[in-house]
């Protein structure tokens, strides 16, 4: 059965019924169809606070380890303990969907409905995103053509495009073509909506107001004597946010299990905060007593991000990480070939540990405790899971096992009672990685070395141009959203395990004054991804009823 074949044999609630759970009010619902609504922005100002888990994942191998999975089984678990529990997620982007990777609604008995709705075009988030990005290209172009003041060197444009799809013929493209009166000639190019600042923006913002100064903040160009200009010197702001007026109300779906679920925002993890807006957060935190959270990628990057930066901007405070982790990862990380993960291998499995144990050591860091959920798949040998439950045990961490994505929130009951026992009992002294009074480049030390396990820390010339320039910009206070390979703890996506001895190269520092961060660039990070030789897409289709096939 495919995870749409499932999802289709529950017979989902009215959201009404759904919201009814959270006490939300009916007249606080925007409904979207029957099965969707918009919660209104005043619940994030209330004053009930919840507990926070954030569930994150060691390096994960290409084709995911399961946090979303893990997430949703959580939380359904939660609720069979009688808990009053919310699951906070992001919404899925069309650019895996049609790729490789498929939807981000959860798998198997542990998914998000309805499905075919929340990867396709869901309540149109992502398309006032890329309204709101592809306004501001619109206005700058417009203020070139128009030779406006302040003068932009036409040259030193840093905003782009966007769309929501993998198209690598849009990487680099050329516009203002075909004489005098179609604008003013100029290379650009398009990013993937997800990796849009504006994505970043929304998942930052904590109100309207807030949005609006962010957006106002966009560093999109300079002069031709290199003084920064911002979308608000094009007065852009204020219809941009307009075009986000629904698009940062947080959306309320369900469970397969008929559980509330948020989902809201989608920024990649790899080069921006790869969490859920802020504003979703804060309203599941005054909803319900326990809200699950997912950060992308691995803890180092998604974990990290979160931490640093999201917990800092909004003053949240998870109480438990719950690490995902995969005997199919584990063995990837013992040097087990990818095409030959199924295979039982013992040996690779504990090799690959080190992994786990550099990620349980960076949760510490962060002076959080943390349970480690192994997410079983059917592939897994008995041998297998007791090498791995043995192998925790030795780190001193509490490890269970998780069915969720067979059995729904029942395989996830174990898992629910570990993370309540650790938060009721463990030790909590969380605290940010670094001060933000550090420079810049301390900063960036501190993360690569400290939390990746780099021996040293280079910049190129560009980088070190870049880093003058964040200081003229007053911008050496800012937090850190470093651009970083998911595959790897190091910059190098071949290096398994835990890479030690290595150099991490800064090779610029992208400066989104916006979201109110510098993305320093390591390795060759993708803001505009391909589609494979087989994409997803061929494989999806809609039959004379209406009836979607081959999401996943
Ligand atoms: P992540 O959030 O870490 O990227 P997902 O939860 O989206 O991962 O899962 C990635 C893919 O793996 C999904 O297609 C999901 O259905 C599948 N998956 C997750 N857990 C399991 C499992 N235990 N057994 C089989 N497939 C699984
Ligand atoms: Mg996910």
């Amino acid at each position: 059965m495919t995870d749409l074949d499932i999802a289709r044999a529950y017979e989902p609630a009215t959201i009404d019924k759904i919201a009814s759970k959270l006490d939300i009010k009916e007249e606080d619902l925007e409904f979207y169809g029957k099965y969707k609504a918009k919660l209104p922005l005043h619940i994030a100002k209330e004053a009930k606070q919840g507990k926070l888990i954030l569930v994150s994942a060691i390096s994960p191998t290409p084709a995911g380890e399961g946090k979303t999975t893990m997430s949703i089984g959580l939380h359904d678990a939660l609720c069979k303990l009688k808990k009053r529990s919310l699951a906070v997620l992001r919404e899925p982007s069309l650019g895996p969907v049609f790729g490789i990777k498929g939807g981000a609604t959860g798998g198997g008995h542990a998914q998000v409905v309805p499905m075919e709705d929340i990867n396709l075009h869901f309540t149109g988030d992502f398309s006032a995103i890329e309204s709101a990005h592809n306004l501001l290209s619109a206005l700058i172009d417009n203020h070139l053509h128009f030779n406006q003041s302040p003068q932009i060197d036409p040259r030193s444009v840093l905003w782009k495009r966007a769309m929501d799809l993998n198209d690598r013929a849009l990487r680099h493209i050329n516009v203002g073509l075909g004489g005098r009166s179609h604008g003013m000639p100029r290379e650009t190019g398009f990013d993937i909506t997800a990796a849009s600042e504006i994505m970043a923006i929304l998942c930052m913002a904590l109100d309207l107001n807030d949005l609006k100064k962010r957006l106002g903040n966009i560093l999109v160009a300079y002069t031709f004597d290199r003084k920064p200009v911002f979308a608000r010197d094009l007065k852009a702001e204020g219809a941009m946010a307009a075009l986000l007026k629904d698009a940062i109300k947080p959306n309320l779906v369900q469970s397969l299990e008929g559980n509330p679920v948020l989902m809201h925002g989608g920024p990649f993890a790899n080069i921006a905060q790869g969490t859920n807006t802020i504003i979703a957060t804060q309203t599941g935190l005054r909803l319900a007593d326990y809200v699950v959270t997912e950060a992308g990628f691995g803890f180092d990057l998604g974990g990290e991000k979160f931490l640093d930066l999201k917990c800092r901007a909004a003053a949240l405070a998870p109480e438990v990480v719950v690490l995902v982790a995969t005997v199919r990862a584990l063995k990837y990380h013992g040097e087990q070939p990818l095409a030959e993960l199924q295979t039982e291998n013992v040996d690779a499995l504990r090799k690959g540990m080190c992994n786990l144990e550099k990620h349980l050591e960076n949760v510490k860091q962060f002076g959080l405790p943390a349970v480690v959920v192994v997410n079983r798949f059917p592939t897994d040998t008995e041998a297998e899971i007791a090498a791995v439950i043995e192998e925790c045990e030795k780190l001193g961490v509490r490890a269970v096992t998780s069915t969720a994505w067979a059995n729904g929130g029942e395989g996830s009951v174990d898992l629910a009672k570990a993370v309540l026992e650790t938060i009721d009992e463990a030790e909590n002294d969380f605290s940010f990685l670094y001060n933000l009074d550090l420079p810049v480049e301390k900063k960036i030390e501190k993360i690569a070395t400290q939390f990746y396990g780099a021996a040293k820390v280079s910049f190129t010339s560009t980088a070190r141009r870049d880093l003058k320039r964040i200081q003229e910009l007053g911008m050496d206070d800012a937090p850190i959203c470093i651009a970083k390979t998911q595959k790897s703890l190091s910059d190098d996506p071949t290096l398994k395990g835990r890479p030690k001895d290595f150099n991490f190269q800064v090779r610029g520092i992208e400066i989104a004054a916006g979201a109110g961060f510098v993305i320093p660039l390591s390795g060759e990070i993708m803001r505009m991804p391909g589609l494979p030789k087989a994409p997803a897409a061929q494989n999806i289709d809609i039959d004379k009823d209406g009836n979607i096939s081959g999401l996943f």
